[in-house]
């Protein structure tokens, strides 16, 4: 799996944050940063959550098929 964020489209809802917090966390004006673009295999079911509960659809995931 490999998680690509787009800052230019992410509004600061920080839902990736909460459910994935791990993964993602958010700089001083709520922006998403990508703490970890290649999750280990525990953390990909809440990577999926990320992506799917993010409103701006800032969150891509492409699974590699080798993670
Ligand atoms: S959930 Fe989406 S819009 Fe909200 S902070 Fe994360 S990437 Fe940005």
């Amino acid at each position: 799996m490999n998680i690509t964020v787009d800052t230019s489209v992410c509004i600061g809802a920080g839902q990736c944050a909460l459910v994935a917090g791990d993964l993602f966390d958010q700089d001083d004006d709520g922006i998403v940063m990508l703490l970890d673009s290649e999750p280990e295999m525990g953390l990909e079911a809440a990577a999926r959550r990320a992506a799917a509960l993010c409103p701006a659809r800032a969150i891509a995931i492409a699974e590699s098929g080798q993670s």
